[in-house]
């Protein structure tokens, strides 16, 4: 077992972190305030490779192992305080970009993939419906078989980058009778007849990457736009799943490693009582469960990228990670809160926005109830 990063790992997270510094922080407040989607840090990732990071050279990646990519995305997250925007990118990544490494024919890799990985192109994954969250597979969007292709009826709701989404990966059921067996995926892009968007919904936190509706009004997709075989859309949901659960949260985990960092340095500066509130136990115990809770956090996401790595199965760790990492983030963000006092509730400190843009994480890829019944059903309960 190996704990250590090559030098390699390391320049990854230097220079990730230098250029999140200097790119991507400018007008967050504001950015926050007016959900401004910026476009142009997109653009600036995929430039830097981030969104290429674990895809091949050949699809206009830069074809690093999964331990790599995950260290270059957590110093993201360190170095880029827009929550929003590195869980978009991440979403992205594991919802669309690997479902389509996976699965996908050839000429869909070189057609979606390099747009994806250049910066080019908006993935969204829609899965989710009005009538079906947690229960995904009772989903209603239907996809009716014609002549070389397929006519999708439906609508898929809480979509990230869906008011933007150059393609959509979608689910539909291609044969209602045979239950999850009966679902396929298809790709969907932007201009199709029949296929629109909702504008963004307000929400309360991750408030800089737009959030919405797709709508499916006889909507026709060619054969070529189905992912992998009719009926496999429930075995490719699930293994996107076991991808993003094990992953989405690792710029979260930067982000814990900066929150950690500014409290510690707010604890020492602060006094009161004559001394610095970081003398005071009740405060240094809550900054050593947030060091706790990250090291924790990093153990779950080490370890499913290594199983990953080397190709062998990562449900119960998936869920593990998704259930403990999201947890974490949102209990010590409010710890952070907490310790900067009533300067922490101010938009201007930040730590508040960290909050909000945490609590999301508990709710999507399947909340935490979900990642419980996963990991006890793996148990055999
Ligand atoms: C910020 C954000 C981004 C999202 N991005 C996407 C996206 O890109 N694509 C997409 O398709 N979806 C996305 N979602 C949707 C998300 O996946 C769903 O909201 C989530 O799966 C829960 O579904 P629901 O909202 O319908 O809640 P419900 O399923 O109605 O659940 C409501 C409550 O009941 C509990 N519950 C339900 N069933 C059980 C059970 N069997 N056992 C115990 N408790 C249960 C849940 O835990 C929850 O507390 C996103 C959501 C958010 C908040």
């Amino acid at each position: 077992m190996e704990f250590g990063w090559t030098d390699e790992q390391q320049r990854w997270w230097d220079d990730v972190v230098a250029f999140a510094r200097r790119e991507l922080n400018d007008a967050l407040v504001a950015r926050d305030r007016d959900a401004t989607f910026p476009v142009e840090n997109w653009k600036q990732c995929a430039d830097f490779g981030i969104q290429g990071s674990f895809i091949p050279e050949a699809y206009g990646g830069r074809g690093l192992d999964m331990l790599t990519t995950i260290h270059l995305l957590e110093g993201l997250g360190y170095g880029c305080e827009d929550n929003g925007l590195t869980l978009a990118l991440n979403g992205q990544m594991w919802s669309v970009q690997e479902p389509l490494l996976r699965f996908g024919t050839e000429a869909q890799k070189q057609k979606y993939l390099t747009g994806l990985c250049a910066g080019d192109m908006f993935g969204a994954h829609g899965m989710t419906e009005p009538e079906s969250g947690s229960d995904a597979y009772s989903l209603q969007t239907q996809a009716e078989r014609r002549d070389g292709g397929y006519v999708l009826n439906g609508q898929k709701t809480l979509v990230g980058l869906a008011p933007v989404a150059s393609i959509a990966l979608v689910f539909a059921k291609t044969n209602p009778a045979a239950g999850r067996w009966g679902i396929s995926a298809f790709i969907i892009e932007a201009g199709t007849p029949g296929f629109t968007v909702s504008p963004p919904k307000d929400k309360m936190g991750l408030r800089t990457v737009p959030l919405g509706d797709l709508f499916l009004e006889d909507c026709f997709i060619p054969e070529e736009n189905r992912l992998g075989p009719e009926g496999a859309g429930a075995s490719i949901f699930n293994s996107a799943m076991e991808w993003e659960r094990s992953f989405i949260f690792a710029s979260h985990v930067g982000a814990m490693a900066r929150q950690l960092e500014k409290t510690i340095a707010y604890a020492c500066q602060r006094e009161q009582y004559g001394q610095p509130i970081g003398k005071f136990q009740s405060v240094s115990n809550r900054i050593a469960n947030m060091k706790v809770r990250l090291e924790t956090a990093r153990h779950f996401l080490y370890k499913a990228a290594w199983l990953l790595d080397n190709d062998q199965p990562a449900m119960m760790e998936a869920a593990m990670a998704k259930l403990v990492l999201s947890e974490a983030f949102v209990e010590s963000s409010l710890d952070a809160i907490r310790l900067h006092g009533g300067k922490g509730y101010l938009a201007d400190c930040g730590v508040e926005r960290e909050l909000r843009d945490a609590v999301g994480g508990v709710i999507y890829s399947g909340t935490s109830d979900i990642q419980r019944n996963l990991i006890a059903g793996l148990l055999g309960l």
